[in-house]
């Protein structure tokens, strides 16, 4: 048991939620200086507390911000943390694992972006995993949804790193802001441009052709092709689809796995794609729950997005704790729901 008692330590408890509720607390604690204890961290995963990839997350955050972290230990489902000033600078992190380094990155990102000059992070880890925003995501989405509010930074993949390998690295260039613009946008506007991207390393070719066939024929696409990677880490393959629309870039990734189809892994991104340019939403889900934190900080944003998972509402328990304000989050027109701030 860790007794730390500081009046102004924020209690939180994730059971109910992922790493997403400790990522984010440890984002809010540098930005807004607010200490925080959190219990039952990952309380209800496979397999509960810290894994190399959070641990990762807690030291890189003791490191930009000259922090202290009580219970960064593998396993720990227990953590106090304490940020103090965040330093621009070069860092590398490197995760020991195919943890993912695009998850690695949101955590840093909003604090480096604020902390009043750039800076650069070296990211080793996994880039393609399943469950995390695999690099194009966060290339093609994310980033430019936050340029959208101010926020730039220039992403290079180094060298690709599929789980359970992983090896793979990232390098990103941030641009300071003095703060994020609000982020308003009711839907995704009309259609831009399309694609297909299907990466892969030490599979036969025929596998990649075959998860590329899938997608195409569940989301029709010209521009379609499958990547042969350099020799490198590891193996997989994996399947990118993309729509860029006038407002926002939509992309859906899956991964090839032992006993499941090359067929099935194309169909479901490619389906993913269909399904969501079909719905008129602002953003996708998964870009939905990655840009409360963003919104909050800015403190005003509205978007519709599809029918939330439970990352929405661990998150906004998350946020809502470090800051004075309430989101809206219900169902909307069509089949859609609307996240609003205030
Ligand atoms: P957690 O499950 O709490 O570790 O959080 C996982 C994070 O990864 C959430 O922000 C998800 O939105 C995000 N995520 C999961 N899969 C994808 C994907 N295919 N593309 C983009 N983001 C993803």
């Amino acid at each position: 048991m860790i007794d730390m008692k500081t009046p102004s330590l924020i209690q939180l408890d994730s059971c109910e939620g992922g790493g997403q509720m400790l990522r984010t607390a440890l984002t809010l604690a540098m930005v807004t200086g607010q200490p925080f204890r959190m219990t039952n961290i990952r309380g209800k995963r496979r397999k509960p507390g810290l894994m190399r990839q959070h641990l990762t997350c807690v030291k890189a955050a003791c490191e930009i911000s000259s922090g202290v972290a009580d219970g960064a230990e593998p396993g720990s489902t227990e953590l106090v943390f304490r940020a103090g000033k965040v330093n621009p600078g070069c860092y590398e992190f490197a995760i020991g694992t195919a943890g993912s380094t695009g998850l690695l990155l949101q955590t840093l990102l909003p604090a480096l972006w604020l902390a009043g000059g750039p800076s650069t992070l070296r990211l080793t880890g996994g880039t393609h995993n399943p469950l995390a925003p695999p690099f194009d995501f966060l290339d093609r989405s994310f980033l430019p949804a936050m340029a959208r509010m101010g926020a730039r930074a220039e992403l290079c993949l180094i060298e690709t790193g599929f789980a359970p390998t992983g090896g793979g690295i990232i390098e990103c260039r941030i641009d300071p802001t003095p703060a994020f613009t609000p982020f308003h946008l009711t839907d995704h506007g009309s259609v831009k441009s399309t694609r297909i991207r299907v990466p892969f390393r030490s599979l036969p070719n025929s596998i990649a052709d075959r998860v590329l066939a899938a997608a195409c024929e569940a989301f029709p696409c010209e521009d379609a092709a499958v990547v042969e990677l350099s020799a490198g880490p590891g193996q997989g393959v994996a399947c990118l689809v993309e729509a860029e629309f006038e407002h926002s870039t939509e992309m859906a990734c899956t991964f090839g796995e032992m006993n499941v189809s090359a067929e099935k892994v194309g169909r479901r991104a490619g389906k993913m794609i269909h399904d969501f340019t079909q719905t008129g939403a602002a953003i996708g889900r998964n870009l939905a729950d990655q840009l409360l934190l963003p919104i909050a900080l800015a403190g005003e944003g509205s978007f519709t997005t599809m029918k939330p998972d439970e990352h929405v509402p661990t998150n906004v328990s998350v946020i809502e704790a470090f800051l004075p304000l309430r989101f809206q989050i219900a169902p909307a027109k069509g089949g859609l729901w609307s996240v609003c701030l205030p």
